[in-house]
């Protein structure tokens, strides 16, 4: 039998006897989980020494939900959940915000908490950072479960494991009590636990008839486009893409952080065209897309008789927002491979004039941009696009480099103005649309790809996540944030409309020296007021391959409210106040 042991300060006697966070450490390796983003406290800084003791890296924060940011960010680019670690109440809610959004992003994550003793929990007596922890998680992730004894932690990994990147990937919340952690069992009993599970994420094949349907309606087709989505980034299917836009010429558009899945600088992207296939083409794949708000409603309009085909993972998912005419349910890899064969044995009919315009669209569009970047290149101080005019160069010279970008005008305008040419290369706020993930998803790039990472940053959006710049340092990472600085949330011309002379709700500072905050923690940093100084500067830091922190000085006029997304306030401002 064995023996479990409530009392948590109890040391095992090794190597007879070990503890339920042995058990856990060791149920994470066997489903190849080498790396967990943190912050300790009690119930689970045993935990993390013994992770790192026994192989797995333990990136510590200053903020949970960084952690848990950076944790989403490792999922979303390796395939495998990446793992978040918390203590309980506080920690744990923070955390929960991260495991949430990656959720609704459908990154594989793994948030494990310790949580405090059930029973005082249970009776609502008062016990230190006691909360209902699984019942507060259960209905903003994708499956939550809890483990009470030492006995059950193999099979709780393997299913957390499981629920975070099977079917529609999403944040798994598994709840570990503290006796749990610290219970001892007998080690020859506990060895007994373990099994290596057999395809943790298993091929998914669409039905022949839902791929027979769409490649009919493809073929048929007078002015396709492939909308590509950050789905098809995460599964991995660029290949298919490309041979499937290859041997149908059609044109495609991706999403934001789908750009670069193919070339955003191609002859067949459209990537400046949106609207005009939302309002002509006839039929649209969408890949790994959702047509939620980003795609409808003030982002554009589709023509009525625009028809869909749908490849998607998540049957829930068709219908949600239009018909879709052909849906094809099945992973992406599986999917796209049944199209390309059943393309190949079809012939197309897309109008031949179709793909022309749109890259005469894209040419005159082009000119236009490339004069918005250089239009006030010598005006002092400078605004948002003559920033950009010098990273853009540099960054698509660089296209190893990992773009983490935040914001409201830094957001859109680094989107519009940057070519991405790598898949999974852009991360940015994504279906939410909210701040506070940048130095987060920074860390969890660099850790997770080995690469380098550029984060652009707006002055509001790095305040959420600031002092995690200090994790990077720590952690030598070769990352590079950039700040915006306009001095305030979408500007800092904001004015208060009342008589105290408090700062407006918008205003933050123009003159504050991020650079300085950079310098407190020991990284390379910059303070760049004119387009030659930014250039130098930029140049510089990522040849570094080191921490570094860029205070790139906007003026405070720069960037407009809510950037693109204006239409989502309830009232102009200079209606609500009269
Ligand atoms: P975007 O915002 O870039 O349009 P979304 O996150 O809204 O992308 O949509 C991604 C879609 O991709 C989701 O509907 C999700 O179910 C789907 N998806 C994710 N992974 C896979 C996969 N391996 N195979 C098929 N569909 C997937
Ligand atoms: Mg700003």
């Amino acid at each position: 039998m064995a023996q479990t042991n409530t009392t948590t300060t109890q040391a095992p006697s090794y190597p007879a006897q070990v503890t339920g966070m042995d058990i856990l450490v060791r149920a994470l390796r066997m489903v190849d989980i080498d790396t967990m983003y943190g912050l300790v406290g009690i119930p689970v800084t045993e935990l993390a020494y013994l992770a790192q003791g026994r192989g797995i890296r333990f990136i510590s924060f200053r903020h949970e939900q960084q952690a848990g940011m950076a944790a989403a960010t490792h999922g979303y680019l390796t395939g495998k959940p990446g793992v978040l670690l918390t203590v309980s109440s506080l920690g744990f809610m923070n955390g929960l915000t991260a495991t949430a959004n990656a959720t609704v992003n459908c990154y594989p994550m793994i948030q494990i908490s310790g949580s405090s003793v059930r029973e005082p929990i249970d009776l609502e007596q008062g016990t230190y950072e006691g909360l209902d922890q699984l019942n507060i998680a259960k209905p903003l992730v994708k499956a939550a479960y809890r483990v009470n004894k030492p006995e059950d932690i193999p099979t709780a990994v393997v299913r957390a494991y499981r629920a975070a990147i099977s079917g529609r990937p999403g944040g798994v919340y598994l709840d570990v009590t503290t006796p749990c952690l610290g219970a001892i069992m007998d080690a020859d009993e506990a060895d007994k636990l373990f099994y290596q599970p057999v395809d943790l994420c298993p091929a998914m094949p669409p039905a022949q008839a839902a791929v027979d349907r769409a490649v009919e309606m493809l073929a048929a087709a007078k002015k396709p486009a492939i909308l590509i989505g950050k789905g098809a980034a995460y599964a991995k299917v660029e290949n298919q893409l490309k041979t499937l836009v290859e041997k149908t010429g059609i044109p495609y558009y991706p999403m934001s952080m789908a750009k670069g899945v193919l070339p955003d600088n191609a002859p067949l992207s459209a990537l400046s065209c949106r609207s005009t296939i939302m309002e002509q083409a006839d039929v649209v794949v969408l890949v790994g897309a959702r047509l939620n708000w980003l795609l409808s409603r003030g982002h554009g309009k589709w023509s009525e008789s625009t028809k869909f085909i749908q490849l998607d993972i998540d049957p829930e998912e068709i219908d949600c927002n239009r018909p879709i005419a052909a849906p094809v349910v099945g992973d992406l890899a599986s999917s796209l491979d049944a199209i390309i064969a059943g393309v190949e044995k079809t012939k197309m009919s897309m109008d031949p004039t179709w793909v022309p315009a749109l890259q005469k669209e894209t040419a005159e569009k082009n000119a236009k941009f490339k004069e918005r970047l250089t239009a006030n290149a010598s005006a002092m101080p400078m605004d948002h696009w003559t920033a950009l005019g010098v990273i853009k160069p540099i960054m698509e010279a660089n296209p190893d480099i990992i773009l983490v970008n935040e914001g409201a005008n830094t957001l859109d305008d680094t989107r519009d103005c940057i070519d991405m040419s790598q898949p999974r290369h852009r991360i940015d706020c994504a279906t939410w649309a909210i701040m506070g993930m940048g130095m987060g998803s920074a860390v969890g790039a660099a850790v997770a790809s080995g690469q380098r990472v550029v984060a652009i940053e707006g002055d509001s959006a790095f305040g959420f996540s600031g002092m995690d710049f200090s994790t990077i340092c720590r952690f030598k990472l070769p990352v590079t944030v950039v700040i915006f600085n306009n001095g305030g949330i979408y500007n800092g011309v904001g004015e208060n409309m009342g008589t105290n002379g408090d700062p407006a709700p918008t205003t933050l500072d123009i003159h504050a020296r991020y650079d300085k905050l950079g310098d407190a923690f020991g990284a390379t940093t910059y303070y760049v007021q004119t387009p030659e100084e930014l250039q130098k500067a930029f140049t510089e830091a990522i040849a570094l391959k080191a921490p570094a922190l860029i205070d790139v000085q906007l003026g405070a006029d720069s960037g407009k409210e809510s950037g693109h997304i204006g239409y989502l306030n309830p009232a102009p401002l200079e209606k609500i106040i009269v």
